[in-house]
């Protein structure tokens, strides 16, 4: 049974404050994991976490990862300006979009971001958007211009993000080698390379491997272009443990097998050195939120159903793919009586569950359920389909305190794009 950083008293407390459900996260925890990241690639000189805000965009918490130095991944306009708010700004944001409008590319330039391309039609689109009159070499002197790569077939897939050649990102091979030999033609002279394959993965050596396959592709390209990479940027998509049953990710063995690949490949090819980047969301707060519900009525029909006032616009990953999320009753840990249950939401949707015939402690009318590892991609993914409201994210300080970080939504916001006086 999870282990969590409150009691059952504490929740008494909370709750009193901010009625459930609400989300809450870690902080000392989510310090502490950081930390670690860092300790554990301080051999690479200028390593970067870029967090990816789609995760949990908040930016008290994105305030509390700037601590680590870390920076922020975006990929729309409201994440780009998060990070600013969050005085993340320059190269401490990677632009890493997709489908990209051009208003995006101009506040991204703006902003000195490091601009990810997804496609090499997007250099000409970018140009056109950020620098009009395309004297462009003047200006693009200063900046660092980088390029997904999607290794299609070269790469074995991952059960979210699917095979690489059937993803929608990044550029194929040819098409990164033509696109650098065009950037470094039109004066930019400042270069890194990134790839994202994979997401929620707990094998170590896909990591290792896709670092290994960045370093000897940019060697490539240097080779073939004469161009020198600053960076190589892995992307994200460690995964946690969700099942009891699964490892964390050993953040000193990647590195560890990721610095052998670096001084075969690229201290051993000749290259000059090249700082590692990563753009984390998962693994840096998802283990670190818990979303706390209560339950709302026990209904014994053909199955027993717990039915939380929590429903799946808090946390969508159980509906939306079968997600796995443990599940504790505090107050009840020790609980010998059990039985199996449903855990639902409110919603008139059948697939509202957080939990399948779940052996769980006998469940009572106010009990709290507490649904781990809802630290990223939870409250995030919200919505408010069947007029369900988003409820409050609350920060657990290191002290013990707690400090809402963003409030509950109420009828007024989900009514708020109506004009009723025009009926
Ligand atoms: C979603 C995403 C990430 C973060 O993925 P995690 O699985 O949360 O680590 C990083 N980079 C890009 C481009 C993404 O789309």
């Amino acid at each position: 049974m999870r282990k969590l950083p409150f009691t059952r008293e504490k929740l008494d407390e909370i709750a009193a404050k901010w009625p459930t459900p609400f989300h809450i996260y870690d902080e000392k925890a989510m310090r502490d994991n950081a930390r670690r990241l860092r300790k554990a690639f301080a051999w690479n000189k200028g390593f970067r976490e870029y967090f990816a805000v789609k995760a949990a965009p908040n930016p008290h918490l994105m305030k509390v990862l700037k601590d680590f130095d870390f920076g922020s991944d975006c990929s729309s306009m409201a994440e780009l300006v998060l990070a600013e708010k969050v005085g993340n700004v320059g190269e401490s944001i990677m632009f890493t979009s997709n489908d990209t409008p051009a208003e995006e590319f101009r506040k991204a330039w703006e902003l000195g971001a490091i601009i990810n391309l997804d496609d090499i039609t997007h250099w000409d689109f970018l140009l056109d958007a950020c620098l009009p009159g395309r004297d462009a070499a003047g200006q693009l002197a200063g900046r660092v211009m980088c390029c997904r790569y999607n290794p299609g077939p070269l790469k074995g897939g991952n059960a979210i993000i699917g095979k690489p050649e059937e993803a929608k990102y990044g550029f194929t091979r040819e098409q990164l080698f033509a696109c650098y030999e065009k950037m470094k033609a039109a004066g930019v002279k400042r270069f890194g390379l990134h790839t994202m394959v994979a997401s929620n993965e707990l094998d170590p050596e896909y990591i290792i491997d896709t670092a290994k396959m960045l370093f000897s592709l940019a060697r490539e390209i240097h080779e073939k272009t004469g161009i020198d990479f600053e960076f190589v940027n892995i992307g994200g998509g460690i995964g946690i443990p969700y099942r009891p049953e699964q490892k964390a990710m050993d953040f000193e063995y990647v590195s560890a097998g990721i610095q052998r690949a670096y001084d075969e490949l690229v201290t051993g090819g000749g290259m000059k050195p090249l700082r590692l980047y990563m753009e984390c969301g998962r693994c840096i707060t998802g283990p670190y939120g818990y979303l706390v519900a209560k339950v709302r009525h026990v209904k014994n029909t053909y199955r027993l159903y717990a039915g939380l006032d929590a429903c799946m616009s808090n946390l969508m990953r159980p509906a939306l793919y079968g997600a796995y999320h443990e599940i504790v009753v505090p107050g009840k840990e020790d609980s010998t009586e059990t039985s199996v249950y449903d855990v639902t939401g409110s919603l008139c949707e059948n697939n509202d569950k957080f939990a399948i015939q779940r052996v769980l402690p006998v469940l009572e009318r106010g009990d709290f359920v507490v649904i781990c590892d809802a630290g990223a991609h939870g409250h995030a993914m919200g919505f408010q389909y069947n007029g369900k409201l988003r409820s409050a994210e609350l920060l657990l300080g290191p002290d013990g305190s707690v400090r809402e970080i963003r409030r509950a939504e109420t009828l007024d916001d989900y009514f708020a794009t109506l004009d009723f006086g025009a009926l």
